[in-house]
């Protein structure tokens, strides 16, 4: 077997070529998210055009992908956002990370812009490099009829990132999917409008073909599978890992109706009267009920131990959407007081197959759509979106749960739960005077996270996990001497404040980094909330780090 070599694979779409080049050191300790900052700021100007030739769009897997560490193998996709104009990042399940890692490639940059019109197949692999293939017979095509099209030509072991007619057409709130372990394509690195600039650079497809590659070499095996099989343990017996298991993320609906945490009714209320129709307990009894090919637990990449997806089927036992997430039934269902689980599968398959963003089109049908909430209430002089940074808040009202609204109105990502959700953090969600360092806290762990490669919830099992074990994991896949003993924070330290340099050069200042106006004042009837944290607690959450 030949050596294990990781590199960064640069891809110029306007010549079709492929430079595969070494790993500069700034970037060796870095990936996923870190490493997709990193590379925008070293390359890109942040004042371009996100939609044109300067922007890069970067693949990064995390620093422990490659080794079926559960829940632990995703995708960061980076670029210049088109929907906020700052920095982005989105990940993904599935197989792609798990592929490219396998490749050697440590990170892969598309830059540039074609020569004509049309759209392109990327074809990867380690014997031919990059191969080109016009999608003609692609292009207009959703991603679940792009698929298998693709897998047919290409063989069923190879990993797809592909994008629907709403990336082709550079639309704000376009995503990026990819095929899971069952080559079903919808996993989607969803936020930010990340499918446009994959459309922009003409791209309908990449295809990742790990045909002769090979896991990343570990330094220390023993003391990687011991650190392995300690976080196995904690992942496995967690019961946060078990309700989701069981009830899948729908399970949260319930938790945030009690905390009139819910974005009911266009974000004008926070509880909602059929939320036992749309819950985990719902999702759970619909699935089993129906039978198979109805799953209420589901691994969205192979070695996942929490299997916190579904495969939501008809009566019909016709799969309907696989999966069906709990931010999907807040943003299309609770927002839109659709109360039918039935109903919001079928409109989330729709908006998949279209390659959008379900939370971006939630947010945007509360009034009417594929630019997104913030570009419909321009355009209609709506003062009532709820967006932050030009990007739609996920399923947790900002007023009833207000560290979320710190994580909403401070992260460089834009509005996005997944950037520092506070609700399980067992404090007063309404005090405004408490909420700094659990925002802080979160986002930073966050930041970590994405920059492993861990899934949000792989993140239960990390952190019940003793003696460190995240620097034990990279001590002994990387043989690093020098790791701080809070390795994940100091990852996401390293990771938010590059990320906000980039927007700082893209023009972004503290007024960014505020929630709408009519958060302040418009008050959430059950608790009369409105979101009332101080600006000054806005203004240096991230004094320390910085
Ligand atoms: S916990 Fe869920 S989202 Fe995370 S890796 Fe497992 S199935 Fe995928």
């Amino acid at each position: 077997m030949t050596e294990y070599k990781s590199q960064v694979w640069h891809v110029n779409v306007r010549e079709q070529t492929l430079k595969r080049e070494p790993v500069p050191d700034s970037w060796k300790r870095l990936g996923g998210r870190g490493l997709s900052a990193r590379i925008l700021l070293d390359e890109v100007d942040a004042q371009c055009d996100p939609l044109g030739p300067g922007n890069k769009l970067i693949f990064a897997p995390g620093l422990l992908v490659g080794h079926m560490l559960s829940s632990t193998d995703r995708i960061s996709v980076g670029g210049k956002s088109p929907l906020t104009g700052g920095i982005k990042e989105a990940n993904a399940g599935g197989r792609t990370g798990l592929h490219m890692t396998h490749m050697g490639i440590h990170a892969l940059i598309l830059e540039d812009q074609p020569k004509e019109d049309g759209f392109w197949v990327l074809h990867l692999s380690l014997s031919d490099g990059a191969k080109w293939e016009r999608a003609d017979d692609l292009a207009g095509l959703g991603v679940y009829a792009t698929a298998p099209k693709l897998l047919e030509k290409y063989g069923d072991k190879v990993a797809i990132a592909m994008i629907g007619p709403s990336g082709e057409m550079q639309m704000k709130a376009a995503g990026i999917q990819n095929i899971d372990k069952d080559r079903v394509p919808a996993r989607i690195a969803a936020r930010g409008g990340l499918g446009a600039v994959m459309g922009s650079k003409g791209l309908k497809a990449i295809v990742f073909d790990h045909a002769g590659g090979q896991k990343p070499p570990i330094v220390d095996p023993e003391a990687f599978k011991a650190a392995q099989k300690d976080y196995t343990k904690s992942v496995l017996e967690h019961p946060q890992s078990i309700t989701y298991r069981d009830y899948s993320t729908a399970a949260i609906a319930a938790m945030c109706n009690s905390f009139a945490a819910l974005t009911a009714r266009n974000f004008s209320r926070g509880t909602f009267d059929q939320v036992d129709q749309v819950d985990g307990d719902a999702l759970r009894e619909f699935t089993l009920k129906r039978g198979k090919p109805s799953d209420p637990s589901h691994a969205c990449m192979a070695g996942c131990t929490i299997r916190c997806s579904n495969i939501f089927g008809g009566e019909d036992g016709k799969i309907i959407v696989s999966p069906l997430e709990y931010e999907t039934i807040g943003l299309m269902g609770v927002n839109l007081e659709i109360g039918s689980l039935d109903s919001i599968g079928r409109l989330n398959w729709q908006v998949n197959d279209l390659g959008l963003d379900s939370i971006e089109i939630g947010a945007a049908l509360g009034y009417v759509l594929g630019n997104g909430a913030a570009n419909v209430g321009k355009k209609y002089n709506i003062e009532r979106v709820p967006v932050v940074k030009g990007q739609a808040m996920s399923g947790y009202e900002p007023r009833s749960i207000k560290g979320t609204g710190v994580t909403y109105a401070t992260t460089p990502q834009g509005a996005d739960h997944t950037a520092g959700l506070t609700i399980r953090v067992k404090i007063n969600h309404l005090d405004p005077t408490i909420q700094k360092d659990p925002s802080l806290n979160a986002q930073l762990n966050m930041a970590g996270y994405d920059t492993l490669g861990a899934c949000i919830f792989a993140g239960f099992g990390y952190a019940a996990t003793p003696d460190g074990v995240i620097k034990r994991l990279l001590k002994a896949r990387y043989g690093w001497e020098d790791i701080p003993d809070n390795a994940l924070q100091a990852l996401g330290k390293e990771t938010i404040k590059m990320e906000r340099e980039f927007n700082r050069r893209a023009g972004f200042t503290k007024e960014d980094d505020r929630l709408p106006k009519w958060m302040t004042e418009q008050a959430i009837p059950e608790n009369g909330a409105v979101f009332d944290v101080g600006e000054e607690v806005l203004d240096h959450i991230f004094d320390g780090i910085e």
